[in-house]
């Protein structure tokens, strides 16, 4: 290449060029500006390797491998990497996208579906989109306001917010272009936190609600008008009337009874989708039952399609193609909407084209994704539920201790894993240099225990309906910190042709980042304890780490802006296991600070000082009146409707107030705030759900709480406590 002619600001230009080339992007400012922001279509995604400084969608590429053939960051140079920039997110709650970066520009979300637009080279802001999602409705969510990330097509830029709509914005000015309401039922809990794919123009999203009761789906969308092209349903409808298709005329015989449909079923499909273009099939990874009892569900019997599935879908028509289905008849949450990543690999001799998953249930699976024939599985941490995955049928074998719902005495069974999975919604990455898998690992067990009695569906929408109890924890502290310390996590790099582990890195606790892989031998990772790191993709030998002042559960990415590499985390603890398992996940030692951290090579920018939002909140309560029936009362009431943000057993993760903390004021309009006082903070009103009599009775019972912790011989440290 040379200049075309003498002057030196076209010099300059072509230099860049020249420069671009040179690190693998293969295009110009010029190119850029001519066609506009997010210009993004199907063929420049097939086409992406061919223009590896973008990121243009969630999984980089629609195989979703999370590997980028960026280079000029190596296990050489690593070391070097520090910060180039910082963006604040407004709300400091759970943070989980996948940022999108086309041609220079970031595309992000935060808490309550949020959108930012960033300058990509110095992370300025070019425009903010709040879809102001009803707060009202936070509460019918199940793990926090928290959204997986945006897709882009065509100058537009789509996100699903968490009250259940999806919404196309302009990507030059952050308008919105158009809007549509994706529940199928509102009277339901239907939320959406998974980020849209876009493939062959139709923008496809599904959503999550199963703990709440629904029946899952997914829906394609006209990207350019929203206009509905086709819906597939993942589980049954009423039986008495006839079945919407081919899918559901295969799932129907799975299914027991007419409870389900009353409770909808679950079968959510709140997060992974990938897509081969050739094939054009789309991969869906389908939710846990609803409820979770199969005996409330489906009188215990049968396998009950298509939920803890993969399922092929025809993208054309919305028509199935095959499943394959890793935990039939779910009973355990065991949801299979964990990262779908395919890749053509060797096994045998053989190249084939495959779609490996890891799921809940603890098992890695291989699948001929052209087919959904089983190639093989295998376990990545010990398995209490199962012994097994039998090659003939493909089903796993099941120990009777973990059917839970057979015990004539209904006690707590302990199995492992549990809800949260051996590997949930953090994604892997795949890199082909390699040809390991990099999987975010949980090693957690819980108890599950059956109810006797079958519990009426309730009618109050923010709250769970599992139809057993389970994750319960001891109150005491000293026990709560022994259970605790046996919930950990790691890093595995696992080999998909020999189902066997490469290398691992221990965590501290469960909920560590999602994966980067790169062509650098790299491997980039964030943790729940707090930290960002880079580890030799081949060794797992660590080679970089930073601070992140707040736990990481998304998924890096990479990208160039002037031929320049970059690094970003998308940083903020918060999500399903700091409310709920508030008190467990104080182990990780962090607080909520949502953040963009970028890095770069010789980077020098400063993490900047963070205050933490309740660090004014102090035990303070008034004197314990309450007598015990009313402190038992309260006790229940709380985990049934509170506990799922608040923390089992009124021990907060610090993402949500602990409410033993409560101020004086606080205690003082109590009922107020419960019934709807401070909704636009996201605090549902509970008017419809609890009564005057229950308020109170969950107000002595935080009161008794914040006492216990008072008395505490041992106080561990809270994260309200912690600087
Ligand atoms: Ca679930």
């Amino acid at each position: 290449m040379k200049p075309a002619s003498g002057k030196p600001a076209r010099f300059l230009t072509m230099t860049t060029a020249l420069a671009l080339a040179l690190v693998g992007g293969s295009t110009t400012f010029a190119q850029n500006a001519a066609r506009g922001p997010a210009a993004v279509d199907g063929a420049r995604i097939v086409n992406a390797d061919k223009e590896p400084g973008n990121w243009m969608t969630t999984g980089r590429t629609y195989d979703e491998q999370r590997y980028s053939p960026l280079k000029q960051i190596t296990d050489k140079n690593v070391d070097k990497l520090g910060l180039a920039w910082t963006y604040k997110i407004d709300i400091d709650r759970g943070v989980e996208a996948t940022p999108i970066v086309v041609d220079g520009v970031m595309y992000t979300t935060g808490p309550f579906s949020i959108v930012y637009a960033l300058d990509a080279k110095t992370g300025q802001l070019k425009w903010k989109y709040d879809p102001k999602s009803d707060r009202a409705r936070a509460g019918e969510a199940c793990c926090d306001a928290v959204n997986r990330g945006v897709a882009v097509w065509n100058g537009k830029v789509y996100v699903g917010v968490l009250d259940g709509r999806l919404e196309a914005i302009d990507a030059k000015s952050g308008t919105k272009v158009w809007s549509v309401d994706t529940r199928y039922d509102t009277t339901r809990s239907i939320s959406i936190t998974g980020a849209p794919r876009i493939v062959e123009g139709k923008v496809i999203i599904g959503n999550g609600g199963a703990e709440y009761g629904t029946r899952g789906y997914i829906t394609a969308y006209d990207a350019e008008t929203g206009k509905q092209d086709w819906r597939f349903w993942t589980v049954p409808g009423d039986p008495d009337k006839p079945a919407e298709n081919k899918a559901m005329e295969i799932a129907r015989p799975t299914w027991t009874g007419r409870a389900f449909v009353t409770q909808g079923g679950g079968g959510t499909v709140w997060d992974s989708m990938s897509y081969d273009p050739e094939l054009k099939l789309l991969y869906i990874g389908v939710g846990n039952a609803s409820s979770w009892n199969p005996k409330f569900r489906s009188e215990g019997k049968g396998d009950n399609l298509f939920l803890s599935s993969i399922v092929a879908i025809h993208v054309d028509t919305g028509e199935y193609a095959w499943h394959y289905q890793t935990t039939p008849g779910d009973a355990w949450d065991f949801t299979a909407t964990a990262h779908i990543i395919l890749a053509d690999i060797k096994i045998d001799g053989k190249v084939r084209k495959v779609a490996m998953q890891s799921p809940k249930n603890g098992y890695f699976y291989v699948i001929d994704r052209t087919n959904g024939k089983l190639l093989s599985a295998k376990n990545i941490i010990p398995l209490s539920w199962s012994s097994g995955v039998d090659m003939k049928t493909g089903r796993p074998k099941v120990n009777e201790s973990a059917e839970y719902w057979k015990d004539p005495e209904h006690k707590p069974h302990l199995v492992q894993p549990a809800f949260w999975g051996a590997h949930d919604w953090q994604p892997m990455s795949y890199s082909p240099d390699t040809g390991l898998v990099y999987i975010p690992t949980h090693i957690m067990s819980a108890y599950y225990q059956d109810l006797a009695k079958e519990p009426p569906r309730r009618k109050f929408k923010s709250a769970y309906q599992l139809g057993a109890d389970a994750g319960m924890v001891p109150e005491a502290e000293k026990e709560l910190r022994e259970l605790a310390n046996t919930w950990s996590g790691k890093l595995t790099a696992w080999d998909p042709k020999t189902q066997k582990m490469v290398w691992e890195v221990p965590y501290k606790t469960i909920f560590n980042g999602g994966v980067l892989s790169t062509a650098g031998n790299l491997v980039f990772e964030g943790t729940a304890d707090g930290r960002v790191v880079a580890y030799s993709a081949d060794k797992g030998k660590k080679l970089w780490e930073q601070p992140a002042n707040t736990g990481v559960m998304a998924a890096p990415i990479t990208y160039t802006v002037d031929g320049e590499q970059y690094v970003t985390f998308m940083v903020g603890w918060g999500g399903a296991f700091s409310t709920f398992e508030g008190g467990i996940s104080l182990n990780a030692g962090v607080l909520p600070n949502a953040q963009v951290l970028t890095y770069k090579l010789g980077g020098t920018a400063k993490l900047p000082d963070f205050k933490y939002k309740y660090a004014d909140h102090k035990l303070d309560p008034p004197p314990l009146t309450g007598t015990p029936e009313q402190i038992a009362e309260g006790q229940k009431a709380f985990g049934a409707n509170c506990s799922q943000c608040h923390g089992i057993n009124a021990v907060s993760g610090g993402v949500l107030p602990d409410l033993r903390l409560l101020s004086k004021e606080n205690h003082a309009r109590f009922a107020a705030i419960v019934y709807g006082a401070r909704v636009m903070d996201g605090m549902p009103s509970f008017a419809d759900g609890l009564t005057m009599q229950q308020v109170e009775e969950v107000h002595q019972y935080l009161i008794k709480r914040a006492h216990d912790l008072k008395d505490s011989p041992t106080r561990e440290p809270r994260a309200a406590q912690q600087p």
